[in-house]
Order: C-alpha cells, then sequence, then structure tokens
C-alpha cells in the first residue's frame, strides 16, 4: 500500500491510495465520514433572545458551526470521570451581543484560548436595533455516526485511478485541451496538466481524430480521494485518526474471534 498526496487543504485534500482494494478504501472514507471524534456544540442554555428566530432554530445553527478540536485535552462525555460536564469534556462559549448588528461565529467568546469555532464568519443571526442575544453553548466531543455536526470532513469520496493515453497517430490535441472539462490536458501537445482530475466523461474519446486515438481507463487497485475539513480538524489528522480507528474495530472483532473461538 502507498499513499500520494496531491494536494493539502486548507481547502481541498487530494491523495493517492496504490496498492489497496476498494473495500478498504470504501472503509477509510466512512471512518473519516463517521469515526473522527470532533467537538460540537451540543447544548445551549438561552438567558436572552429578542430575536427573530426561536431558540431552538439557533441551537440548530450554532450546532453546525465548526469548532477547531483537541482531541489531547478533550475527551468524549461518556469517557470523562465527572457526572454533570468538566473543563475536560466540555468546552463553553459564551455570546452576549445586541443590535442592530450581525452576530457571526467570531461573536462566541470560548473559554479555553487555544481553541475556538473554526471560522469567525459564519452567520448566525441578524439582529435589529435594541435586539439582544446572551447564551452559553457547550461543545462536547462526539462522532458523525451520532450526528452531522461532529462529521469533520465534507464532500468525502474516491474513484478510481484514472489512465488517459493518447496515442502517436492523434492529430488533434488543441481539441482534447478543448473539450476535457477537467482540463486533463494542457494546450501544449503531448504535456498533461493533470492526469488525475479525469471524471471519465469520455469526452476526449468522442472527440479524438483519427477515433481510438484516445483511451481511458480505469486502474482498479488505486485510488484518488477528495475530501475537505471543516476546519474543525487537519487533514492529516483526519486522516490518521480514521485509520485508528479501523484498526481499533479490527483489534476488537480479533479480540471477540479468539475469545469465541476457543468454545
Ligand atoms: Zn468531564
Amino acid at each position: 500500500m502507498e499513499v500520494q498526496f496531491l494536494e493539502k487543504g486548507p481547502g481541498q485534500t487530494r491523495f493517492i491510495l496504490r496498492d489497496s482494494h476498494f473495500s478498504f478504501a470504501n472503509s477509510l472514507r466512512r471512518a473519516m465520514v463517521a469515526e473522527v471524534p470532533t467537538l460540537a456544540i451540543e447544548e445551549v442554555n438561552f438567558y436572552e433572545n429578542t430575536g427573530a428566530l426561536y431558540d431552538e432554530q439557533l441551537a440548530l445553527r450554532l450546532g453546525l458551526i465548526p469548532i477547531q478540536t483537541d482531541l489531547e485535552s478533550y475527551v468524549p462525555r461518556s469517557k470523562c470521570t465527572c457526572e454533570n460536564g468538566c473543563p475536560r469534556c466540555q468546552l463553553s462559549l459564551t455570546l452576549s451581543v445586541e443590535g442592530p448588528r450581525l452576530v457571526t461565529s467570531g461573536d462566541l467568546v470560548s473559554s479555553d484560548p487555544k481553541i475556538g469555532p473554526a471560522d469567525p464568519r459564519v452567520p448566525i443571526i441578524k439582529l435589529k436595533e435594541g435586539q439582544k442575544l446572551v447564551l452559553e453553548a457547550l461543545a462536547r466531543v462526539g462522532c458523525g455516526r451520532d450526528h452531522i455536526r461532529w462529521q469533520p470532513v465534507v464532500a468525502c469520496g474516491y474513484k478510481y485511478l484514472p489512465r488517459v493515453k493518447v496515442s502517436k497517430e492523434n492529430a488533434n490535441w488543441e481539441r482534447l485541451a478543448e473539450v476535457c472539462p477537467a482540463r486533463v490536458f494542457a494546450p501544449e501537445k503531448g504535456k498533461y496538466r493533470d492526469e488525475n482530475a479525469c471524471t471519465f466523461c469520455n469526452l476526449c474519446i468522442q472527440a479524438a481524430s483519427p477515433p481510438g486515438s484516445v483511451t481511458v481507463t480505469e486502474d482498479r487497485s488505486a485510488f484518488v480521494f477528495t475530501f475537505e475539513t471543516d476546519g474543525s480538524l487537519p487533514p492529516e489528522e483526519v486522516l490518521q485518526r480514521a485509520a485508528e480507528a479501523l484498526k481499533e474495530k479490527a483489534t476488537e472483532f480479533k479480540k471477540h474471534l479468539e475469545a469465541n473461538g476457543k468454545a
């Protein structure tokens, strides 16, 4: 197995996974979506809300704000020794604003100076003159399998590694560069801009002159992964933690097999 990064966040991250199988690629994708813990707002105590939105609507919006996650300092509530929440299992964020103004995630004041909302520009509500919003939000560690608010990645997917071949007989390279929506071909003859960007749309095959001078195949043992993080965790950490989650599952399975295999 081999991993090669093509692009690394903060926006999109792309990497190639070689010498693997689609069952593993899909397990990795699912682990990235559902098994990597992050911090997200789970409980909101409203002290004053005279704006246009109900408490419930605001709480839903707050829950979807990505929070920078420090998994060395925070543990899930279920793994904490406290009873009613403590600084190890929850992060308190307070908000106290008065209109007229647009309230954004940047107005949330975190009790931990190291972490807070991943992006200060997420709109929460627009307050009119005299309207007030005072609340305390509690962020806790959770996983995407329990609720989407804890999902660290968006648009996480993969495809087989494309292999685009243009034979020597081909006489219309410029046309190929023109028709390809993924911009696989560079304008200069014989040069590729990004072969891995191919989406298997086959427009180059249809445009090829003479016909048959372009072939596109997929390498079924290699995968091009693409994902974006919501800013709660760096892309490398998402991947590492997803791999750890898979390892943990395999170890647990093995343990059960050994225990029951003896009977
Ligand atoms: Zn605790």
